[in-house]
């Protein structure tokens, strides 16, 4: 790993916070995205890998995810639901069997599928510090050692997106899930990190940014048209 300046593998979760709290140390996951960067850094790694952070635990319709828990391990252990299919659109399959979810909620990126899965799924984040906050909060203001993501599942889902190929990353995609509330929405390619809505008119109160592969107007008119989809799918 050139780019970081040190690295440290604790076995226990108190020994990594202790060492997160020095300056410049940052958890490293599957390191998909620190590595990503070809230049040097003064970061020093703590590698979670030794934590014990690798089990999905079930009770009843909840899951708890270790933070450690590898992008394909979800896509097996969902394979025929909204969180499997999100996972396996993630990444190409070599980064999948690399990528953590920890990893893929701390870097919280716009047209993550996986994030807007568990935000459908009314996913919520624990740290080490015991603390939990819903994924949503916590995307606004990210904060402390991902120990667990805990979530939802029914087999009320569905999903929709529009890309420039079928399996290209989607410009816009839409994640939905029935909730005992309702539905619950999830879209990426709109804002910084996937935006949630809960009806029809949430989803048209935004108002998306523009790049080379759609406009702020493109964009809207799919996020509209597939959450209309998702919607019909899940009445
Ligand atoms: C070239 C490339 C670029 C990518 N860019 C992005 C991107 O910009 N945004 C995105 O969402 N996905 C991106 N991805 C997808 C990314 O691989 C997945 O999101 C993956 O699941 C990240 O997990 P990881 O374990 O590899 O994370 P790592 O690379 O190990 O870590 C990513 C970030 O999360 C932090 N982190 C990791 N685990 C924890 C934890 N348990 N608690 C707190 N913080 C933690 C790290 O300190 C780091 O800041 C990219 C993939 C590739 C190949």
């Amino acid at each position: 790993m050139p780019l970081l300046a040190g690295y440290h593998r604790p076995e226990t979760l108190d020994e990594a916070v202790a060492l997160l709290s020095q300056p410049q140390h940052i958890p490293l996951a599957g390191g998909t995205v620190i590595n990503a960067d070809r230049h040097r850094s003064g970061y020093v790694g703590v590698d979670l890998q030794s934590l014990g952070l690798n089990n999905i635990q079930f009770e009843g319709s909840s899951a708890s995810i270790g933070a450690m828990v590898r992008v394909a391990d979800i896509e097996h252990t969902f394979p025929h639901d909204l969180l499997g299919v999100a996972a396996r659109r993630e990444l190409p399959s070599t980064l999948r069997t690399i990528g953590t979810i920890g990893g893929a909620v701390a870097a919280a990126g716009q047209e993550s599928l996986l994030l807007a899965a568990l935000l459908a799924s009314s996913a919520t984040v624990t740290t080490a510090d015991g603390k939990s906050t819903p994924l949503d909060e916590f995307l606004r203001s990210p904060s402390g050692l991902i120990t667990t993501v805990e979530l939802h599942t029914s087999t009320d889902w569905a999903f929709e997106h529009t890309g420039r190929t079928p399996m290209d990353t989607p410009i816009v995609a839409v994640a939905g899930r029935r909730s005992s509330s309702g539905p619950i929405l999830a879209i990426t390619g709109v804002s910084s990190v996937p935006e949630l809505a809960r009806s029809l008119d949430e989803v048209e109160q935004l108002i998306p940014f523009s790049d080379f592969r759609g406009s702020s107007e493109y964009r809207h008119h799919l996020a509209v048209k597939l959450s209309q989809r998702v919607l019909g799918a899940l009445s």
